[in-house]
C-alpha cells in the first residue's frame, strides 16, 4: 500500500484479507456466497442495443474471477441505466451477462429478479471450484437482475437491503463508479454484512486518488474544464486548497474570461457565475495558487462548426464561440506540466467530440501522458478523450479513473458512502 493513502484505507478490508479467514487451509471464501457490487453500467449503442465499450466489465474480471478461484459462490450485483423503480426490459443485465460469458467462459445465470426466492435458488445450485481453482465443469456465477427495478435501491431502503443480505455471507465492493451513492446496495447493505471489503478495481481507485488528497508531491498541477463551472464549483475550490497551478480550459474557461471584462461573444458562459469565478481567481491569489486562463482559443460559428479558426481571447470575433484552447495556451499548460509531480486532469478543453475542436484536448493528454509524475484523469468525458488519443497516450497516465462523480467527489475532499460503509473499528 503506498502510505499516503494510508488514511484513505484505514480499516479496510482488500478481498484477500477476507480470504485469509478462519478457515485458512482451504481459503475462508470457499463456498461462500460472496456478493460483489460492480459496476456494469456499460454505454449501449441505441439503435443495435449492443455494448459500445466492455471496459467496466473487464475490469473488475479479476476481483470476480479471485473469488471464482478461492471457490466462492458469486453473486454479481449492478445498476444499470435509469428504470425509476420498475421492471424495464431494455435496461436488462442480461447482455452484460452474455459478455462476461464470452469474456471467460463461466456460465452466468441472471434470475429475473435482484431479491426473493429466483436469486435465492440460482445461488443454492451454483456449482463451484474447488478452492485453488479446480474446476469441476464451467464456473458458473449469478449475475442479479438491475438492483434500480427497485426504487428501494436508490432509496438507500434498510427492507430491501436485508432482503440482498439475506442472499450472501460476504460483501465486496468493486464498483468505485458508484461509491459516491448512498444506495441499498452500497451503503445499506453492507452494513448489515460482517466480512466486508473492497475489491482489486476499488483498491486501485482509492490508492491512486488517495495521494492527490493525502499530501501530494509537489508542485502539484490540476487541469479542470469540461462545460460548466457550476459542476466543478466544489472541485475547484478543493484544488485552490491543494495543488501549485490549476489551469482552466473548456467551456468553464469563457466564464472565467468573462468574469475578468473579456467578450467572448456566443462563447457558452454562465452569467449567473461571474461573480462566483471572480472570488475563486482572488481566492486563488491570496492562497498563492497560480490560475492559468486560456491566452487563445479556437472559435466556430456555432457547434455545428466544420472548420475553427485560432483568435486571442481579447479578440473573439463577433458572432463566434469559443470552442477549444488554442497553440498557445496549450504551451503554457504543457510548460507548467513538464515541472510537475502531482497531476490531476478533469474536463476536456474543448468540444473535443468535434474534429475541428479536439487538437487542445488531445494535445493536452499527449503531454500529459509523457509526464514522469503522477498523473491521474478523473471524469467520464476526460477519460473517453483520453481513449480518444489513442493506446498509448492511454498507457502513459498512471491511473485513469473509472468513476466520473465519484472521483471528483473524492477529489473533493468528500468521504464516499460506499467506502466508509466498509469500514472496520476506525474512526
Ligand atoms: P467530465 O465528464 O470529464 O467530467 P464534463 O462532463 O464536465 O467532463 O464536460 C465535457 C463536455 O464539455 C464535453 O461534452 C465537451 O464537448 C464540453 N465542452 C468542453 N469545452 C467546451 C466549449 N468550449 N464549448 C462547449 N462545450 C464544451
Ligand atoms: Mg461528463
Amino acid at each position: 500500500m503506498s502510505s499516503a493513502a494510508s488514511a484513505t484505507l484505514a480499516g479496510i478490508c482488500n478481498i484477500e484479507d477476507l480470504s485469509r479467514g478462519p478457515l485458512d487451509q482451504g481459503g475462508f471464501l470457499g463456498n461462500k456466497r460472496v456478493f460483489i457490487r460492480v459496476d456494469f453500467n456499460v454505454p449501449i449503442d441505441k439503435k443495435t442495443g449492443k455494448i459500445r465499450d466492455d471496459a467496466r466489465i473487464r475490469e473488475v474480471l479479476p476481483t470476480i474471477r479471485y473469488a471464482v478461484e478461492a471457490g466462492a459462490k458469486v453473486i454479481l450485483a449492478s445498476h444499470f441505466g435509469r428504470p425509476k423503480g420498475q421492471r424495464v426490459d431494455s435496461m436488462s443485465l442480461e447482455p452484460c451477462g452474455a459478455r462476461l460469458a464470452e469474456l471467460t467462459g463461466w456460465e452466468v445465470h441472471v434470475p429475473e429478479d435482484c431479491v426473493g426466492d429466483a436469486p435465492k435458488k440460482v445461488i443454492h445450485d451454483l456449482r463451484t471450484a474447488s478452492p485453488g481453482g479446480q474446476v469441476r465443469g464451467a464456473p458458473q456465477v449469478c449475475l442479479l437482475e438491475n438492483l434500480r427495478f427497485h426504487a428501494e435501491e436508490e432509496k438507500n431502503d434498510d427492507a430491501f437491503a436485508r432482503q440482498l443480505a439475506e442472499l450472501c455471507d460476504v460483501y465486496v465492493n468493486d464498483a468505485f463508479g458508484a461509491a459516491h451513492r448512498a444506495h441499498a446496495s452500497v451503503q445499506a447493505l453492507p452494513k448489515l454484512v460482517r466480512d466486508r471489503g473492497i475489491g482489486f478495481l476499488m483498491r486501485k481507485e482509492l490508492e491512486a486518488l488517495g495521494r492527490l488528497v493525502e499530501g501530494p508531491d509537489k508542485p502539484y498541477v490540476a487541469v479542470l474544464g469540461g462545460a460548466k463551472v457550476s459542476d466543478k464549483i466544489a472541485v475547484c475550490e478543493a484544488l485552490i486548497a491543494r495543488c501549485t497551478t490549476l489551469c482552466i480550459g473548456g467551456a468553464m474557461a469563457n466564464t472565467f474570461l468573462a468574469a475578468q471584462g473579456k467578450d467572448m461573444r456566443k462563447s457558452l458562459v454562465e452569467q449567473d457565475k461571474l461573480p462566483l469565478a471572480r472570488t475563486l481567481l482572488e481566492k486563488a491569489r491570496d492562497a498563492g495558487v497560480e490560475i492559468l486562463l486560456p491566452v487563445d482559443v479556437v472559435v466556430g460559428e456555432s457547434t455545428e462548426s466544420t472548420s475553427g479558426k485560432t483568435v486571442s481571447v481579447d479578440a473573439v470575433p463577433e458572432g463566434t464561440m469559443a470552442l477549444d484552447i488554442g497553440p498557445r495556451t496549450v504551451e503554457a499548460i504543457a510548460k507548467r506540466l513538464q515541472k510537475s509531480k502531482t497531476v490531476f486532469w478533469n474536463g476536456p478543453m474543448g468540444m473535443f467530440e468535434s474534429a475541428p475542436f479536439a487538437e487542445g484536448t488531445l494535445q493536452i493528454a499527449r503531454v500529459m501522458s509523457k509526464v514522469s509524475g503522477f498523473t491521474v484523469v478523473g471524469g467520464g468525458d476526460s477519460a473517453a478523450a483520453v481513449a480518444q488519443a489513442g493506446e498509448e497516450v492511454q498507457k502513459g497516465f498512471k491511473h485513469i479513473s473509472t468513476g466520473g462523480g465519484a472521483s471528483l467527489e473524492f477529489v473533493e475532499g468528500k468521504k464516499l458512502p460506499g467506502v466508509e460503509a466498509l469500514r472496520q473499528g476506525v474512526l
